[in-house]
């Protein structure tokens, strides 16, 4: 068999003499990527997957039109520094790698990245600075060993699949839900107890997979997401079985009382709260974390009954199995639960 370095070599000659914009280097038993190889400016796609490569040669930063490159089952540790300055990069694939660090600079400097792939690495924490990738399409940390995603997920408004099974979540981020393109969501295997509330606005979610963690419930309004695809065995789902209830005598404290009042006299629209509101903007922010009851859709601000109703996925949202999932409800006080002719049970806390 031939040398790699010679085989190499002899690709990127091949390459500098047709005047190609790709080079596949794959599967050659590179351990040293040649620096020759930043002679090739005109590349756009440069394949250096299945090989030993650790280090990547700083010369590569002269690769301006490089879109594509595969870095995917080698060596490395540490994305390599270079890439921050290939900002023609719009897919990277790191996969199957021993990475435990995302530098904070190298991802700053990838702003027209579409996909990226770190599945298989040993990455704790994606940097804050991943808020610069606004053109990130797919973005994929499958088996790492994440135990948060940072806020700054939420300025990622191209985002349309995120891939974060296997890893050690315990919760997602509310600034998740602010990726509006969003309609991949796979976050199986990890040790999620709930998904944060607001899920409602993630209104293009069509596959959502958070089978293996564990979830006793859904969130408020889940039932209204247009889901095509819901895995989720393997939880701690709350069941429906009767129990003696015993409710507390309720006497709501005077924040709550007038935070009810203000809530619902800003519904009406020529109310002086309603005009008076906008004035007052910090109490404004403090009301906003107001919901509503599920069963009189009076709003109310902290104090609530916390519910289920058990939700049917075949019939209530239209999808192609028979499993019955139960789903956040928050009603207002014991008068509505009370009420006849709703669906939601009290959730027992034993
Ligand atoms: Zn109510």
């Amino acid at each position: 068999m031939a040398k790699p370095e010679l085989v190499v070599k002899k690709s990127v000659v091949r390459a500098l003499c047709g005047g190609g914009t790709s080079l596949n280097l794959s599967s050659q038993r590179i351990k040293d990527v040649p620096k020759c190889v930043s002679r090739l400016t005109k590349l756009s796609v440069l394949l250096l997957n299945n090989n030993s490569i650790s280090r990547l040669p700083a010369e590569l930063l002269s690769l301006r039109q490089l879109a594509e490159l595969n870095l995917g089952n080698n060596d490395l540790e540490e994305v390599p520094a270079v890439l921050g300055h290939l900002d023609a990069l719009k897919k990277l694939y790191l996969f199957s790698n021993q990475i435990t660090v995302v530098p904070p600079e190298v991802i700053g400097g990838l702003e027209n990245l579409v996909v990226l792939n770190l599945n298989h690495n040993h990455i704790q924490r994606l940097p804050p600075e991943i808020k610069s990738l606004t053109k990130l399409q797919h973005l994929s940390v499958l088996d790492n060993k994440l135990e948060e995603v940072p806020v700054e997920i939420g300025h990622l408004a191209s985002l349309s699949e995120i891939n974060l099974t296997s890893n050690k979540l315990s919760q997602l981020p509310q600034q998740l839900y602010q990726c509006k393109e969003l309609t991949k969501l796979y976050a199986a295997r990890n040790k999620l107890t709930s998904l944060p509330e607001g899920i409602k606005t993630l209104k293009k979610l069509q596959v959502l997979d958070v089978a293996g963690n564990k979830l006793t419930m859904f969130p408020v309004e889940f039932h209204l997401l247009p889901l095509k695809e819901l895995y989720c065995e393997g939880n701690r789902f709350i069941q429906c079985e009767p129990m003696l209830s015993v409710q507390d005598a309720e006497v709501l404290s005077l924040k709550e009382l007038v935070a009810r009042f203000v809530l619902q006299e800003d519904r009406k629209r020529f109310s002086l709260i309603h005009r008076m509101l906008p004035h007052y903007p910090s109490l404004a922010a403090l009301l906003a974390c107001g919901s509503c009851c599920a069963v009189c859709l009076g709003p109310f601000l902290t104090t609530w009954l916390e519910c289920v109703h058990f939700i049917r996925l075949k019939k209530d949202m239209k999808m192609k199995t028979l499993l019955t999932v139960p789903v956040r409800a928050l009603l207002c006080s014991y008068k509505c639960f009370n009420r006849e002719g709703h669906s939601y049970y009290g959730v027992a806390t034993r």
